[in-house]
């Protein structure tokens, strides 16, 4: 039975500029997030694809294979854009269950539609509602399968303007010709350790038992693979832990919003160096402040799921200012910040506009937990960080703190004003379990 369609826009950020700039139609266009000659193409049109381009490719190298080859800064206001005109038309066809990422719709399939004939027609229908109502440069390659990972892995066979559509008889028929890597799911570890266990081809992974694969992967995630695989409906987003937080009760001193904000960040860095040691992403982040009349106020940001400090930071940040103005001087007294949504590693799709940075980003996350964890908590915190205005990878600023308590920071210029003088409680005695999230 088909449950799952999925939609993948191709060349999404280039094809949305097309459609915008008709000077740009039929043409190689790379889009830049700076233009510097020394810059990495986050995403190429699909003309430039067939001359031999790839993402990641310096503006020099793609000057220098395609002379006169477009080069775009990319506007991610716009993409956003289209990305919601275009789920809300896809959304007058089918019902959409979740946004994978800015260019991936994920479908549920129910009634007439989970029969082949009828969701074909269901995919040419949104290709053509797309073409009338957005634009024919939007085009997408469109999956279709008994569970979300088999329609991304159709999604992904033909390119571009494609439409695959994967049935329980299909499989592994159909899916033999493609790499292990090809899966969601199996990134190059995972394909090394699969390797090293003797399963180096798609027929040899589809013949694994549950509990095989379960060892392979170390973790139940092998199972839920092995499940997926054979057109099985095992829910994805199932973690040990659905959340992640910490709060704390403010010692007298710290009772204003400058110092409760400072101690939020802290909790949340805290709560984010957790989730990357337990290998998760958060797709959300909540807030509550307790105040000293007894009134309560929380908040909650939903984003792409991310295990970025900076990120969270932002979150936090615009919840913060967002809160209501009667609020806003009035003396806190407990804060709490909570991580939810929260997604295995594995199961992360890389947002398409951020994935470059993120993988850096990541890199430098991991250096500043392994700093952390020698040297003791809060050895390196993000200090530029705390200004409510600025998020630039840029601007981060290490800042190395005497001593292992909350520190006051001055918002506007965003950097540590003084350390508190009074040692903390030893241990995490102060905290308390911060409320779960609406
Ligand atoms: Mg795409």
């Amino acid at each position: 039975m088909l449950r799952a369609l999925a939609i993948d826009f191709n060349s999404y950020f280039a094809s949305v500029e097309q459609q915008e700039r008709p000077e740009l139609r039929g043409q190689p266009v790379i889009i830049v997030p700076v233009l510097a000659e020394t810059t990495g193409a986050i995403a190429i049109s699909i003309e430039a694809k067939v001359l031999g381009l790839q993402r990641n490719c310096r503006i020099a190298e793609a000057r220098r294979q395609v002379p006169g080859i477009a080069i775009v800064e990319a506007r991610p206001e716009v993409y956003i854009r289209y990305h919601r005109r275009l789920k809300d038309v896809v959304e007058t066809c089918v019902p959409v269950k979740k946004i994978q990422s800015i260019d991936e719709l994920e479908c549920a399939l129910t009634g007439d539609f989970t029969e082949p004939a009828r969701a074909l027609k269901l995919a040419r229908q949104i290709k053509v509602k797309i073409a009338r109502e957005v634009g024919p440069c939007l085009r997408s390659s469109i999956g279709i399968g008994p569970n979300w990972f088999l329609a991304k892995v159709a999604s992904d066979m033909q390119k571009p303007d494609g439409l695959v559509l994967l049935d329980e008889a299909d499989i592994p028929q159909k899916l033999l010709h493609l790499g292990l890597g090809d899966f969601c799911g199996i990134g190059p570890n995972m394909e090394k350790r699969l390797r090293a266990a003797g399963i180096g081809t798609v027929a040899q992974l589809y013949a694994a038992g549950s509990t095989r694969l379960r060892g392979i992967w170390g973790s139940v995630e092998g199972a839920r693979f092995h499940d997926w695989l054979h057109g099985g409906v095992q829910e994805r987003e199932e973690t040990r832990q659905q959340s992640i937080g910490h709060g704390h009760v403010l010692p007298p001193q710290l009772r204003n919003p400058e110092a409760a904000l400072a101690v939020l960040h802290r909790l949340l860095q805290k709560a984010a160096m957790r989730l990357r040691h337990d290998g998760c992403y958060a797709g959300a982040l909540h807030l509550s402040v307790k105040f000293r009349d007894g009134t309560h106020w929380s908040g909650d940001r939903h984003f792409n799921e991310t295990q970025d400090t900076l990120h969270f930071t932002h979150a936090l940040n615009e919840l913060w200012t967002g809160r209501p103005h009667a609020l806003q001087t009035r003396a806190p007294l407990q804060v709490g910040v909570i991580l939810h949504h929260l997604l295995a590693g594995q199961l992360h799709t890389p947002d398409l506009f951020e994935a470059d940075k993120e993988r850096t980003r990541t890199k430098l996350l991991s250096a500043v937990d392994n700093l952390n964890q020698t040297f003791g908590k809060n050895a390196v915190y993000f200090g530029g960080a705390h200004g409510a205005t600025a998020y630039a990878p840029m601007r981060i600023a290490f800042t190395r703190i005497p001593e292992p308590e909350i520190e006051e920071i001055d918002l506007q210029r965003g950097r540590r004003l003084k350390a508190k003088k009074t040692p903390p409680p030893p241990g995490d005695l102060d905290e308390f379990p911060p409320d779960e999230p609406q």
